[in-house]
Parts: structure tokens; sequence; C-alpha cells
């Protein structure tokens, strides 16, 4: 049994990861500050003896004993990280900086939830690890992406100069159960309007494409990094099916049975035309990781668990 750290435990993926990590037999401290993460996504973990729920903010310093540190503290939305930018990257930068120091003081393995945004708006197509990325330093989403590649800074120069056993992954579009209602992404949108009858609202063309990704095969790639050896990352972690906004309307809108129509709004800011991750060293590195759920099932579930949720 391993004594495991879960910043970010209350949300979207937090909520999933802590649940694998307990039916596996680990202790978990989960830690949140509620910003978007809910206690309605770990409610049924609560009561477990080897589960414990610590209210905090990551950009402050934490003092714990665990083996092993998971850090995904972090708004991930569009709407809410650009709520309050600056916050958005104390989080990830001092975020990582306390995460970093805790794993070097007690000498435990730290993974970081990192992106695909880090590649900006590609212009390489499939997007490999080696790509260094097309970022505006200074647009609407920079508070994200800038935060994110500087926590990649950090973790490599811990891992260089104080020999912290650490793990990056960049995580592509992932959707699924425990994602919040009003969470902003398109996946969660996009069923929650054709659930309700509203209009299903693509912003620009709809021909931008996103790769989307089932949660589970996400927490499977998460916990193969971090039982891996001699292997630092970053590491793609993603499903390489892409498709256009446009195309995942139509699919949701057929799913879920909906009279919803599909109503242009004007472009975001910098939004990324293109976006599909390249998999192969995952694959190699990982046991032959690879999806598992494809859309049309991945959607079902998560159709099925919105459905109960409003
Ligand atoms: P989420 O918003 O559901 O979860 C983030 C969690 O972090 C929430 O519970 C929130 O309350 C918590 N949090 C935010 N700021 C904090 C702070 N300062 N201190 C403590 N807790 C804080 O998002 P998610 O989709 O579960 O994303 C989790 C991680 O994975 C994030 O780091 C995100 O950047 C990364 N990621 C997610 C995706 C995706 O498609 N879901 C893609 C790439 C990267
Ligand atoms: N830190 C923490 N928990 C710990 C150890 C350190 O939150 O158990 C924080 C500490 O407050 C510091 C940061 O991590 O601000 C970086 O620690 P490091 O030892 O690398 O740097 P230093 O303390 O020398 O600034
Ligand atoms: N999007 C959209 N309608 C929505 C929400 C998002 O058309 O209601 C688009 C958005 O402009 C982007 C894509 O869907 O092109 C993915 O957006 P999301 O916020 O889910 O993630 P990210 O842009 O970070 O990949």
């Amino acid at each position: 049994m391993k004594k495991i750290l879960v910043t970010g435990g209350a949300g979207f993926i937090g909520s999933n990861l802590c649940k694998r990590l307990l039916d596996e037999g680990n202790e978990v401290i989960c830690l949140d500050n509620y910003f978007t993460g809910d206690k309605k996504n770990i409610i049924d973990l609560i009561g477990n003896p080897y589960f414990e729920l610590i209210r905090h903010d990551v950009s402050f310093p934490y003092y714990v004993e665990v083996d092993e540190i998971y850090n995904l503290a972090c708004p991930a939305s569009p709407i809410h990280y650009q709520h309050d930018p600056i916050s958005t990257v104390k989080t990830s930068v001092s975020g990582a900086i306390n995460m970093l120091g805790l794993a070097k003081r007690i000498n435990a393995r730290i993974l970081q939830a990192s992106t695909s945004e880090v590649y900006g708006d590609p212009n390489v197509h499939p997007q490999k690890e080696d790509y260094w990325g097309n970022v505006n330093p200074v647009g609407p989403r920079s508070c994200y992406d800038e935060g994110k590649r500087c926590a990649e800074t950090l973790f490599m120069d811990y891992h260089v100069q104080n020999k912290v056993d650490i793990k990056i992954i960049r995580i592509f579009n992932t959707y699924g159960p425990n994602m919040q209602p009003d969470d902003g992404r398109v996946v969660s949108n996009f069923i929650i309007q054709a659930l309700k009858g509203k209009d299903i609202t693509i912003h620009g063309d709809g021909k931008q494409t996103r790769s989307f990704q089932y949660i589970d095969d996400l927490i499977e790639g998460m916990i193969r990094m971090m039982k891996s050896e001699n292997f630092s990352g970053p590491v793609n972690i993603g499903n390489p099916n892409e498709f256009t906004i446009l195309e995942l309307a139509e699919k949701i809108i057929e799913l879920t049975e909906t009279k919803s129509v599909i109503k242009f709004l004007p472009p975001q800011i910098d939004d990324p035309k293109q976006r599909c991750p390249d998999i192969s060293l995952a694959n190699e590195k990982l046991n032959g990781w690879k999806p598992k759920v494809q859309l049309d099932e991945g959607l079902k579930k998560t159709i099925s668990y919105f459905e109960k949720r409003i």
C-alpha cells in the first residue's frame, strides 16, 4: 500500500484518479481548494478510512509525508482559467515549486499533469513530444499555456539539479463522468445543451479539430507513467482520433436525439485550429498503452452520467 497525494483531487480527472488509486489498495490524500472541483465528485470516497480530504491552495507551501504525488491542481477549462489569470499562473508555477520542494524533501516520485496546450496553435500535425509549440505569451490563453510550460521547465530543472524523480504527461482533451455541468468545455457544454433542448453553440465555423480521450484511458496512462522506470517524459497521453467541432456537435445531436439546433458564435481569440497527439512514445514506453474507448462509446457513457446529474 502506498500513500499518495493527489492535488486537484476533487476535480474531474483528480476524482476519477483518487477512486482508481483507492480501488488498487492505496491510501489517498486529496488536496483541493474547490475552485472548479466539487465535493460531490468524491462523496462516495468520503468515509473510506484510507481517503483523506484537505482544503488547501497549492500556491502555498504544504507539508506531508507520502510516497507519490500527482500534481493536477489547476483550472483546465478556458472560462475558468481566464476568470483570474494571475491566480492561474500562480497555481501552475508556485504550485509546481511547492510540490517539487515537497517531493525533494520527502524523496517522493511526482507526476505533473501538463497539457497539449504547451503546443499552442500548432503548425506541426500531429504533435510529437519534440515539437516546441506555437504559443502566444501575451494572449487570453497564455496564463494557462505559459504557466504549464513553466511548470514543465521547473519539473525538468528539479530533476536535473536536485535529482527529483519526476514524470511529465501532456494530456490531450479528455472528457467523461465527473465533469462539472458548468465546466464550459466543449463536450460537457454540447451534452448539457442537447439534453436541455438549447442551441448547440459552436465558436467559429466548427472546422477546428480536437482529439477526444475518454477518462478511463487517461487514468490508465497516468498510472502506467507513474509506475514506469527510467523514463520521465514528457509524453503525450491522448486519443489520436481527430474530429471537427462540427462533427462532435452532430454526433451529440444524434446520440441524444435532441431537437436542439446548431448556433454559430464568433470565434474565440487564439483558438487552436487543430490538435492531435502522436502517441507512439507512450505506446513504446508504457507497455503498449493506447486508448481503448472510442468517441461513440465514451459519449454514450458521458451522456448517461449527465442525464442523472442535471
Ligand atoms: P478540473 O477543473 O475539473 O480540476 C482541477 C482541480 O484543481 C479542481 O478540483 C480545482 O478546484 C483544483 N484547483 C484549482 N486551483 C487550485 C489551487 N490553487 N489549489 C488547489 N486546488 C486547485 O480540471 P481537470 O480536467 O480535472 O484537470 C486536471 C488537471 O489536468 C489540470 O492540471 C489540467 O490542466 C490538466 N489537463 C486536463 C485536460 C482535460 O482535457 N481535462 C487536458 C490537459 C491537461
Ligand atoms: N515546500 C513545501 N513543502 C515541503 C517542502 C518545501 O511546500 O515539504 C515548499 C517551500 O515552501 C518552498 C518550495 O517548496 O517554497 C520549494 O522548496 P525548495 O526546497 O526547492 O526551495 P527553497 O525552500 O530552498 O526555496
Ligand atoms: N467550443 C465551442 N463551443 C463551446 C465550447 C467550446 O465551439 O461551447 C470550441 C472551442 O472554441 C474550441 C473547442 O471547442 O475550438 C474545444 O474547446 P474546449 O474549451 O473544450 O477546450 P480547448 O480549447 O482547451 O481544447
